[in-house]
């Protein structure tokens, strides 16, 4: 008889949920974590005697699974600090303050975003996100790119970068050069509109007390005894009737395996037999996008009393948006501010020596918030980027065209072995409420619900 009913690989929260939703269910599982901790890319750590996420922190009101497993571990949330103006800067380089949704941008702009956001949302609307490819005009769509398809629609380059902000820098991390209309119309699917990504207090809405990492930490406690960390796992051999797991140190084995980890870790495993050829090809054409979260700290939240919300936009700027960090739940006296590196802006300043970095960010803070940005208590760079068990951030996201040719095999099995991750979710893709759901209906297919 087997050690146990289903081997977990990845202890993130996709990993957990189906581990915890397995468990409940009476089955004997196992999950085997390469890191010292649980929770992958949620990670709430203190850094500099400041608590920081250094990973995922955000929850939205369309993240109905990731409210209702917050509900079920006990945990509480709060609003993001918002009160007060946001900032812009725009294409003529001039800082402005703006309320609400709309950039501070000429008339003709705001008429050409509202167009681009209607279409957006009309095309999103015809999508099922678990199944791109299935799109009315999925053909076109991901022949092109985001950027091509943004130039054939308006010729205001202003329209064009702010809409383009919204889903490269913002959400897929890459240029919008580099990933298809289509991935763009997934991303807007996924969140329930277009509309809701370019509403900053939708889209960022609230924390969780303590700090997102709560989640994944609160699911390994159900499962006691039964999460391994430091334990990369090396081979996984399901030529036998059950599947032996291999870590460095010991061998696991279960008639079923779930790969809980990022589409472009699995073929770092070793697999016996080979994958099939359409399962290795796939995942070489998913790859992370690069995005610097960074976490700046001062001796109080300076831009309150000023009257701004610390909510700041540009395409044009370094750091393309930056919040009000500040951790409400803690009452904390100091201010924290977070900002966004991205794609090709965090590879200019990713080789630069770490002083000429930070100086390069502060700069980019101070266009937004003036001199005083320039003195911080405490600076932070998440390190994501070339983390050996993450390599990128936010996630992972197909290259142009391979929805088509790849999409309809990425749910499938391999024999016994599922794999699944935030990164193939439908609703939720790319965040936590995506790594729930895939993890509920992962445990609910192999409990045969
Ligand atoms: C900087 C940053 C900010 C983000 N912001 C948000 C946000 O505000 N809101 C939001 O909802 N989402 C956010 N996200 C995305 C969110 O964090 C992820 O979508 C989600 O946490 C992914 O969960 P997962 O379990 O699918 O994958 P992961 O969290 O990547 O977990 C996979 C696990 O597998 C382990 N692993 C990998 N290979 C092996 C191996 N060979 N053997 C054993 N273990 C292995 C890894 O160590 C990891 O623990 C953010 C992500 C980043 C990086």
């Amino acid at each position: 008889m087997s050690d146990f009913d289903v081997l977990v690989i990845g202890a993130g929260v996709t990993g957990l949920t189906t581990a915890v939703r397995l468990h409940e269910a009476g089955r004997r599982v196992l999950v085997l974590e390469a890191r010292d901790r649980v929770g992958g890319r949620l990670w709430t750590d203190t850094v500099d005697g400041v608590r920081l996420e250094v990973g995922g922190q955000w929850v939205s009101p369309d993240q109905t699974a990731l409210l209702g497993l917050i509900d079920e571990l006990g945990l509480d949330t709060y609003a993001r600090h918002r009160a007060g103006d946001s900032i812009y800067i725009g294409r003529d380089g001039v800082r402005r303050t703006f309320r609400g949704e709309q950039f501070p941008v000429p008339d003709a702009t705001a008429a050409e975003m509202e167009r681009l956001t209607k279409e957006l949302d009309r095309l999103a609307g015809l999508m099922d996100p678990l199944r791109p490819w299935e799109h009315p005009d999925a053909e076109r769509l991901d022949r092109i790119s985001f950027a091509a398809w943004l130039d054939e629609q308006t010729e205001d380059a202003e329209a064009r970068d702010n809409i383009g902000l919204y889903i490269g820098p913002a959400m897929l991390t890459k240029p919008a050069h580099a990933f298809s209309a289509l991935s763009a119309v997934l991303m807007a699917a996924s969140a329930g509109g277009f509309s809701h990504l370019v509403d900053a207090d939708f889209i960022l809405d609230r924390r969780v007390a303590g700090g997102l990492q709560q989640v994944p930490l609160r699911l390994a406690e159900k499962l006691p005894g039964l999460v391994k960390l430091g334990e990369p796992v090396t081979l996984i051999d399901f030529s036998g009737y059950d599947v032996s797991v291999h870590t460095e140190r010991a061998a696991y084995s279960a008639p079923r395996v779930v790969v809980a980890v990022p589409p472009t870790l699995v073929n770092r495993i070793r697999y016996q037999p080979a994958l099939p050829p359409v399962q290795t090809q796939m995942r070489q054409h998913q790859s992370f996008g690069l995005v610097m979260k960074i976490q700046v700290t001062y001796d109080a939240p300076f831009w309150r009393s000023e009257g701004l919300s610390g909510t700041a936009f540009s395409p044009y700027a370094l750091v393309h948006e930056s919040y009000d960090n500040t951790n409400e739940d803690l009452g904390e006296a100091r201010g924290t501010l977070v900002g966004f590196v991205s794609d090709e802006k965090a590879d200019e300043i990713l080789g630069l020596p770490a002083d000429e970095r930070r100086a390069r960010v502060l700069a980019s803070l101070a266009g937004y918030y003036g001199e005083r940005a320039l003195e911080p208590v405490a600076y932070h760079e998440s390190p994501w980027a070339a983390d050996e068990w993450t390599a990128g951030a936010f996630g992972t996201s197909f290259d142009i065209g391979s929805w088509v040719r790849y999409g309809r095999h990425l749910h499938e099995d391999v024999g016994p072995l599922t794999f699944v991750s935030s990164d193939v979710a439908g609703l939720g893709f790319q965040h936590v409420d995506g790594a729930i759901r895939m993890g509920d209906a992962t445990a609910a297919r192999l409990l045969g619900r």
